[in-house]
Order: C-alpha cells, then structure tokens, then sequence
C-alpha cells in the first residue's frame, strides 16, 4: 500500500496550517456514517454476529488511528471504511492524521521506499527529519486511549515519544517488508520495539525482532463504497465511453498510482505485444496522482512519453475527473484488469477488481498470490511476455474470462471484505486484554 506517502493535505475540519504549539496540528478526519447491519448480506453466515458479540465486550473502548494521510492510496481507502464500522459496534474510535511539511514527506517517500527494498536508505538528516516531525505530532497527541493503532512508518516513532498516552500500542505496517534494506529497518527497529503488536498482511512481511508480537491481517474492502458498489454494465460502459474508451472494441486496464513498483511502462509493452495478434485492443492506465508522492509526476510524464502518442492508450488520473466511480467504471468493464506490479504490499487494486467480477492477470509479487490462484481466480505473472499471454488468451476466449472472474468474486467475498477485517481487529482486541 501507499505508505512513506502521505501529506497532510486534506483538511476535513478546514484548519489552517500554523506554527507548531499555536494550534492543534493533528488532524481529527471527519467520519462517514456506516452500518454493520447494512454488510449483513454480504457476508458469511455467523460473522455479523461473531462482531456484535465480541463488540460488545468491548463496548466504549476508546481507540485512535493515527496515519499519515486521509486521501489517497490503500490505508485512507480503508480506514475510510473500518473507523465509521468500529464507531457503529460501540468503540469510541476516532482517525487523525499527522502533521508534516515536505522535507518530511520526502524523507518518508525514501523511507517506503527503502523498506521496500531499494537499496538507498534516508541520510543522517532525513532521520532526523523524520524523527523532528514525530516529535511534533506526539507533542500533541492526547492521552487516555485504550488502543493507539499506528498505520505506516510515517508515524511510527511517536510510540516511543509518549507510551503512556496509550493502554495498548499497535503498529499496523501496510507494506512489502518482505526484502527491506536491512540498514533502513535496524535504524526504525528500536522505534517498533515499545509496541505491544505489529501487524501485517502476510507472515513473508514479519521482520526479525517481533518476538512474538507480530499478528498477520490481510486488509479488505468495502463492498458498498463507490469504489465498489454494484453497478450496471450499462452505466460502466457510458462512463468509460465519456473518457473516448471504444465501447465496440476490447480493453486492457491497469487502475493505480504512477510509480515504479505499479510498472505502468511494462504494461505499455505487455499491450503493444497484445496488440501485434489483437489490433483492436486498447488499454487504459487509471492512476491517482496522490499529492503526497513527489515523485509521482515525473513518473506519469515518463509513462505519457512511452505511451508515444498511441490513441488507444488512455492515460487518465484524478486531475481528469477519475475518482472512485470512474474506477469502479474501469474496473468493472474492462475485458482483462492487469496489475502488474514488480512490489506490492497487499494490492487492493486487485482485490477490488476480482470483487467486479473481472479477470484479472497480476504480478506474482507482494500480497498478490494471497488473493489470486493462478489459473482459478486468474492468472499471476512474471514479466512483460507472460502478461500479455495471458490477457490476449482471455480476450480470446470471453468464457475463460467469466470464469476466472466469477471464482475471483467469490474469493473476495469469503476472505476479503471489510466485516472480516473488523472480526480480526477487534479478536485482536481481545487477545491483549483491552
Ligand atoms: N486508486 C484510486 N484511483 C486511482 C488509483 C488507485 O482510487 O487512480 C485506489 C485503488 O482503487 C486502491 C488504492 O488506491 O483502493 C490503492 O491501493 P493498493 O493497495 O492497490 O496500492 P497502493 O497505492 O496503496 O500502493
């Protein structure tokens, strides 16, 4: 997920940006209202129930989670979702997101990055950075909370900072640890150690040095969001249209962020491989530009230049119009979903993309094999030859298609959507004794 990322720039309550000590800097994000009751439907027989019986155990626990950004990327869409369902159980669960200027976010970018596994790590004085700005923003974290859930890096030493303002620490890591630069995650160790629980999506992701704290909770989605409430094919296909898809010819789309890991440019050359035995086709490449990625500009200009004035190739963002009804749009028509990623901490894209219904064909790397069964639910991918294979075989043959994407939504249902998410958390709960 897009963590290292992240600025406070979404500011729900309208307060304005002043020096530190005038004003309250981290941001209370303001919470949509959601029902449990309403997800009842869609999830499997007994959970609801598991939920309120384990909620009410907990009933009036105050829980915070603390990130780095309220908009953009895979923690803000889930958080989005699990803080309005918590507060709905009866915790008294509130969001804030950290303050930070841009010599902090360009610290956390090489943070991520490095955790990720590239091979430069932050210098003394992005440490420093990094560890002035958690400074501030525990200076300012209220006490009392019987859980502190810290998503990211971004924040993470603030536990260290004032350990007594919580009962119960959690760091929740939404990212790829599994191949980290080992300097990088010695230096951020010693300020993991005061935590009582870590969690992460797969057991790959758990460093050494956890002694047992760490718990493995794949994330979810919501299925009623916009991003993926049902939708007819016939309003999917007129959105698609209105951003000048061919609706008479076939679509490849890959929906995220302009970033290396995401390798868009690959999925230019999976295409044009694509396109050598299927001239019809056409692809588009959905990618929110989050404001909180300084690199992420010079990435899209570099997919624009390699797309070489193709007309079939549709490169879209937010600053076109593309938010989550557009994806689900893109999502939910397209022939063949790609994501082919080279590094992915979970890949929501791909989780929301099965939810659709679609075929999928992915990256072998990160979260990704844990939601898609090669062949059954769709088909995982090593490199530019093997993607487009695989898409042209399903734009070849539409039944394989519906096959993979109705064993796809079937996946998600049982393993992936929100109510589950929230049973593990509040399990999690529990299991220290909140
Ligand atoms: N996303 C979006 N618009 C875009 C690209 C991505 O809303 O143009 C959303 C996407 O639907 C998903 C999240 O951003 O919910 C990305 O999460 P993921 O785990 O796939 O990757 P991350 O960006 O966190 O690395």
């Amino acid at each position: 997920m897009c963590a290292g990322l992240g600025r406070n720039m979404f500011r729900p309550t309208g307060a304005r940006m002043r020096a530190p000590g005038q004003i309250k800097m981290l941001q209370p994000v303001a919470i949509a209202q959601k029902q449990l009751a309403d997800y009842a439907s869609l999830s499997s027989r007994g959970l609801i129930e598991e939920i309120r019986a384990r909620a009410e155990r907990l009933r009036g626990k105050r829980v915070l989670h603390l990130s780095a950004t309220a908009f953009g990327g895979g923690v803000a869409e889930i958080l989005n979702t699990i803080v309005p369902l918590m507060i709905d159980v009866g915790l008294e669960c509130e969001w804030q997101v950290i303050y930070g200027r841009e010599e902090f976010f360009n610290a956390t970018k090489v943070l991520h990055n490095s955790l990720q596994g590239n091979p430069t790590t932050l210098s003394e004085e992005q440490w420093a950075t990094w560890l002035r700005y958690n400074e501030i923003n525990a200076a300012q974290l209220s006490d009392g909370w019987d859980v502190c859930i810290v998503h990211d890096p971004q924040p993470a030493a603030v536990c260290s900072l004032v350990p007594e303002n919580a009962r119960l620490w959690v760091w929740r890591c939404h990212i790829d640890l599994s191949t980290p630069n080992a300097l990088t995650l010695e230096r951020l160790l010693p300020y993991l150690t005061p935590y009582q629980a870590a969690v992460f999506h797969l057991g790959a992701y758990v460093p050494a040095g956890m002694d047992g704290r760490a718990h493995v909770i794949p994330p979810a989605i919501d299925p009623l969001a916009p991003k993926n409430m049902a939708f007819s094919l016939e309003d999917a296909v007129y959105i698609c249209g209105q951003f000048g898809i061919d609706i008479d010819r076939p679509l490849m789309c890959q929906v995220s962020r302009f970033d290396p890991w995401k390798d868009p440019l690959g999925v230019i050359d999976a295409y044009r491989i694509v396109k050598e035995s299927q001239p019809d086709v056409q692809l588009a490449l959905v990618g929110s530009m989050a404001t909180d990625d300084p690199e992420g500009w010079d990435y899209f200009n570099a997919t624009v230049a390699h797309a070489d004035g193709d007309p079939d190739i549709h490169i879209l963002n937010n600053f076109s119009s593309v938010g989550a009804i557009e994806v689900n749009a893109f999502q939910s028509y397209s022939d063949v979903l790609v994501q082919k990623s080279i590094r992915e901490g979970f890949g929501l894209t791909v989780t929301e993309a099965m939810w659709k219904g679609r075929p999928v064909v992915a990256g072998a790397v990160g979260g990704i094999p844990l939601q898609l069964s090669d062949g059954k639910s769709g088909f995982l991918v090593d490199g530019v030859g093997e993607c487009a294979e695989r898409a042209l075989e399903i734009l070849r043959d539409p039944p394989l298609g519906k096959q993979l994407g109705r064993a796809g939504k079937e996946t998600v249902r049982q393993k992936f959507l929100m109510p589950r998410l929230l049973r593990d958390w509040l399990e999690l709960f529990e299991g220290h004794e909140v």
